[in-house]
C-alpha cells in the first residue's frame, strides 16, 4: 500500500556522505504496523517527514497505492502524525486541539466537537476535554496528540518516537494502547523509534536502518533468528550478542568430542576451538576465512566438566537483572579474547572467581563472514 522506491535525501550542509537517506526501498501493507528502528542519526525522522510530505526526497518515488505522492501536499495525503514533542497548541483546550485539523478542513464546529468527543473516548481522555495541555500529565498529553492525529480518520498514522517522553512504566501501558487502537481502527501505522524493545513489541515488521539504508526488513522473530549481517545481529538483543572473532577450519583429530572422526568443521581463534555440528556445515568458501561467531547470552548455558561440548571459563562478574543473572566470564587460558556474557536464572549459584563450564545451547550461533 505504501511503497518507497530508491529514496535519497541529501541535506545541504550535512557532513560525511551528505545523504541522510541513501537509497531506501520499503513496502508497507494496508493495515500493517511497521517500525523504523535504528541508532540516532540513521535517517528515521527524515524518512517519516518524507512520508508526511513535510520534506521532499532528493530522488526516488513514494507511492500510496498506485498514486505517486512526491508532489502531494501534506494536507492532501490523508495522514495523521504524532511528533516526539506532541506539538499541542498550549492556548487551546484538549477539545479544540483535537478538533483543530477538522476545523482546518472546514468542518463545522458542532460536528468537529462531536468527532473530538468520539475519538477522545477511544483514547480515554473524554474527561479531559476542557483542560489545557499544561494541566495534563505527559501520558495524557500523549493521548491528546494521538487523538488529534486520528481525528481525521487518516489512512496512515505516522509516529515519531511517540513514547520517548514517558517514564518506563507508563511506556508499557501506552505501547499496548497504541497497538490496540491501531488494531481496532485498522490504520496503517509507521512508528520511528531507537528503542528496540518498543519496536519489537509493537510491530508486525521492523525495518532496521543504519546510515540511511535498510539493513533488514522482517518480522521481529526473523530478525532474531536470522540476522542478515553483523550490524543487525549486534544492534538487536539486550544484553547484546557475544561476538567472537575466529576462522573456520576443517576439524582435525581430537576435536574434543571423542568420536575420533575428522569430518566437520571447527571455529578456531587463538587456540580455542569449537566443533560445529555437522548439520551446520558451512560452505567450503568459508574455510580459512575470518568470521565472527555470534552467540546470544541466553543461548549459552552452564553445564558440567563431563559434557563433551563444555568450555571451561572463569566468572569475572555477576549482575542481577531481576529476571535472572547476567554472568560475565573470561577464558582463564586467554585463548578467547575479551569477556563473554551469559544469562542464567536467579537460582544459579555463581560467584566471581568460580570456574564454570558453558556450552552453546542447541548449537545456536550465527556465523558472519568478515571478508
Ligand atoms: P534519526 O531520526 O534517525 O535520528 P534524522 O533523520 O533526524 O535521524 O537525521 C539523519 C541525518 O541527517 C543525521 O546525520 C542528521 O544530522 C542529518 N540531518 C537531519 N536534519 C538535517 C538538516 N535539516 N540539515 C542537515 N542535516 C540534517
Ligand atoms: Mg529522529
Amino acid at each position: 500500500m505504501i511503497t518507497l522506491k530508491n529514496i535519497v535525501k541529501a541535506y545541504d550542509g550535512k557532513k560525511d556522505s551528505g545523504r541522510a537517506v541513501d537509497g531506501l526501498n520499503l513496502e508497507i501493507q494496508r493495515g500493517e504496523f511497521v517500525a523504523l528502528l535504528g541508532p540516532s542519526g540513521c535517517g528515521k525522522t527524515t524518512t517519516l517527514m518524507m512520508l508526511a510530505g513535510l520534506l521532499k526526497p532528493t530522488s526516488g518515488e513514494i507511492y500510496f497505492g498506485e498514486r505517486m505522492v512526491n508532489h502531494v501536499e501534506p494536507k492532501d495525503r490523508n495522514i495523521g502524525m504524532v511528533f516526539q514533542s506532541y506539538a499541542l497548541y498550549p492556548h487551546l483546550t484538549v477539545r479544540d486541539n483535537i478538533a483543530f485539523p477538522l476545523r482546518e478542513r472546514k468542518m463545522r464546529k458542532p460536528e468537529a466537537y462531536e468527532r473530538a468527543r468520539e475519538i477522545s473516548r477511544i483514547v480515554q481522555i473524554d474527561h479531559l476535554l476542557d483542560r489545557k495541555p499544561s494541566q495534563l500529565s505527559g501520558g495524557q498529553q500523549q493521548r491528546v496528540a494521538m487523538a488529534r492525529a486520528l481525528a481525521k480518520n487518516p489512512e496512515i498514522l505516522l509516529l515519531d518516537e511517540p513514547m520517548s517522553n514517558l517514564d518506563a512504566r507508563l511506556k508499557l501501558d501506552v505501547r499496548d494502547e497504541i497497538r490496540k487502537i491501531q488494531r481496532d481502527l485498522g490504520v496503517t501505522t509507521i512508528i520511528v523509534t531507537h528503542d528496540q524493545e518498543e519496536a519489537l513489541a509493537i510491530s508486525d515488521r521492523v525495518a532496521i536502518l543504519n546510515d540511511g539504508r535498510i539493513q533488514q526488513y522482517a518480522p521481529p522473530d526473523e530478525l532474531f533468528s536470522h540476522p542478515v549481517n553483523l550490524f543487525v545481529a549486534s544492534f538487536l538483543g539486550n544484553p547484546p550478542m557475544n561476538l567472537i572473532a575466529g576462522e573456520i577450519r576443517p576439524a582435525e583429530d581430537g576435536d574434543g568430542d571423542g568420536d575420533g572422526d575428522g569430518d566437520g568443521q571447527t571455529i578456531a581463534t587463538n587456540g580455542f576451538r569449537y566443533r560445529l555440528p555437522d548439520a551446520r556445515k558451512l560452505a567450503a568458501e568459508h574455510l580459512g576465512k575470518p568470521v565472527k561467531l555470534g552467540i546470544r547470552p541466553h543461548d549459552l548455558t552452564l553445564t558440567d566438566a563431563s559434557d563433551a561440548r563444555a568450555i571451561p571459563m572463569q566468572v569475572d562478574l555477576v549482575e542481577h537483572l531481576g529476571s535472572g543473572k547476567l554472568v560475565k566470564v573470561v577464558d582463564p587460558d586467554k585463548k578467547l579474547d575479551g569477556m563473554v556474557r551469559l544469562l542464567t536464572d536467579n537460582e544459579a549459584d555463581v560467584r566471581s572467581g568460580d570456574t564454570v563450564y558453558m556450552r552453546i545451547r542447541d548449537d545456536k550461533f550465527h556465523v558472519f563472514d568478515m571478508t
